[in-house]
């Protein structure tokens, strides 16, 4: 290991997942971010090399680096029993807290917004237990515990206190499903009695999706259960401009993984046009988690400086390829670093 280094396994993956990992690592090096990066494999191409999706070497040296920058993988939805290696090390690590901020650029859109979806990420529908009750009648079950819900709460309202967020809005759907979005609003609850100072809001999840897209500036944290989370994460994504804009991270108490929300969109991968900056807001994501909070600011505000000067890819009008985005951050932060 190189001295002084953090060390941070990194899992390309899939389809564009190489692409936009490749892109963010050639700009952290060329910053000079103190990180040593471990290669590892997860995903569609580990299960056609090794019969799994999630190789027990991944899952060692995770456990023992306790950070990851991850791509993005395919999960092919025909083979039985495959099941997506993001959510195995989510429930296995215990990243509870997934968390995916949403700031608006003046450029794509007329208003302003910056909220943070916190989505609970071990249970709800993703604990995939679904069976055949009969001929013709499917079952899922969707699993909702109080200790989930608490810890997550917790986590938002924590969140909120440590930005200076004075809201937290608990999505639902409690009118149909009463035991367990019930459960999860009588936790949410529970915990807002803990921090009096932070207004809390209850919303059906359908009238937050309407909210989202007439009045998204009206929102501060949107605390939510699995499913929800991931449905409005997207949503949201579409409001910023492109599904290939927006972080998140994968945070428990001892292991945190950042990644984009993007999948690995096959349809695009291997052009070189996959949009690299989800990828490397997740790396200033990463690098304010390592405690390079210097080096964080400064490469959010070249990612910002970028974008506000059209250094895109053609998902949102740009000129760029994925691998001359990093090539052109690197030319700004270069006339940037002379001039200043
Ligand atoms: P998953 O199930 O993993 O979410 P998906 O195929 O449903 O995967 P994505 O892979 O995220 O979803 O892709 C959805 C659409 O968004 C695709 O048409 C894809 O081309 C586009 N897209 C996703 N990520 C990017 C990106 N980084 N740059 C440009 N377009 C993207």
């Amino acid at each position: 290991m190189l001295l002084g280094h953090h060390k941070v396994m990194l899992i390309p993956g899939d389809g564009i997942g190489p692409e936009v990992i490749g892109a963010t690592t050639e700009l952290l090096e060329f910053m000079g971010a103190k990180v040593e990066f471990i290669h590892a494999e997860a995903g569609y191409g580990a299960y056609k090399k090794y019969g799994t999706p999630l190789p027990k070497e991944t899952v060692d040296l995770f456990a023992e680096a306790k950070c990851a920058l991850f791509g993005a993988v395919t999960t092919p939805p025909s083979i039985e029993g495959y099941r997506s290696p993001i959510i195995q090390l989510r429930q296995m690590f215990d990243l509870y807290a997934n968390v995916r901020p949403f700031k608006s650029f003046e450029l794509f859109k007329d208003y302003s917004f910056d909220f943070v979806i916190i989505r609970e990420n071990t249970e709800g529908l993703y604990v995939a237990r679904e069976h055949w009750k009969s001929d013709g009648i499917a079952i899922a079950e969707r699993q909702i515990t109080q200790e989930a819900c608490g810890r997550i709460a917790t986590f938002a309202f924590e969140m909120a206190k440590s930005q200076s967020r004075n809201r937290v809005t608990a999505v639902h759907k409690a009118n149909v499903l009463r035991v367990t979005d019930g459960l999860f609003l009588s936790c949410f609850h529970n915990v807002a009695k803990d921090y009096p100072m932070i207004r809390v809001e209850e919303m059906l999840v359908d009238s937050t999706a309407t909210r989202l897209i007439v009045f998204p500036e009206s929102f501060d944290i949107i605390l939510a259960p699995n499913l929800y989370g991931d449905i409005l994460s997207d949503l949201a994504a579409g409001l910023v401009g492109s599904l290939g804009f927006s972080p998140s991270a994968n945070l428990g108490v001892e292991h945190a993984l950042f990644e984009p929300i993007h999948g690995s969109a096959p349809d695009i991968a291997g052009n070189d046009v996959a949009n690299p900056y989800g990828t490397l807001f997740a790396s200033c994501m990463l690098l304010e988690h390592l405690g390079e909070k210097k080096l964080a600011n400064r490469l959010f505000s070249l990612l910002t400086n970028g974008i506000a000067n059209g250094i895109l890819t053609h998902d949102l009008g740009g000129r760029f390829r994925t691998s001359e985005v990093t090539k052109q951050l690197i030319k700004l932060e270069d006339i940037g670093y002379r001039s200043g």
